[in-house]
């Protein structure tokens, strides 16, 4: 049975630990948590989510990118689980774009990432994955590495003008589509 896990939120100092590096990719304890974390995701609207934001402290996060409510224009994939990961390649370009955070409930921020990424994974399998991730997909990965190294998408805007809040983030989407 799937579980969903309650989300710790800004000020819960498990966001700020460096997260463990996982050992035993098999063991049912870690499988379990994945299966739970993407569950937690959909319920949530998310399109990613990493391990500390369910209070476990390991380097493991989830991308799962789907259109949704939160995300109207997210590409569709499968919910991957990305253990251990790491970037070993990028862009020089670096693209602004719109962020939020199940960690960081009714704040949208602007924020820097780089544009494309080579990056290497384990799998849920074990297997070691080597992936190039662009745009979105891209951007899900870099905001998932930054949790597992304590950091969350506010301390990433170049200013404090690039935050807001839910509402009116909606309200400006809502008159760009207008046009
Ligand atoms: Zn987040």
């Amino acid at each position: 049975m799937n579980q969903l896990r309650a989300i710790a939120q800004l000020g819960n100092p498990v966001l700020r630990q460096q997260a463990e590096a996982v050992e035993e990719i098999q063991d049912p304890q870690l499988q379990q948590l994945i299966d739970d974390l993407i569950a937690t995701a959909q319920n949530s609207n998310g399109v990613g989510i990493a391990a500390p934001q369910v209070s476990a402290s390991c380097r493991l996060f989830i991308v799962a990118s789907r259109p949704n409510a939160r995300y109207p224009y997210a590409p569709m994939m499968e919910p991957t689980a990305m253990i251990n990961p790491r970037i070993v390649a990028h862009s020089d370009e670096v693209i602004k774009g719109w962020e939020g955070c199940l960690s960081v409930p009714g704040v949208r921020g602007l924020v820097p990432r780089y544009k494309a990424v080579t990056v290497k994974y384990c799998d849920r399998t074990g297997q070691l994955q080597q992936q190039e991730l662009t745009d979105f997909v891209a951007r899900i990965f870099q905001h998932g590495l930054d949790h597992l190294d304590g950091i969350l998408f506010p301390d990433r805007v170049e200013s404090e003008q690039d935050l807001f809040t839910e509402a009116e983030y909606q309200k400006l989407i809502a008159e760009e589509e207008k046009g």
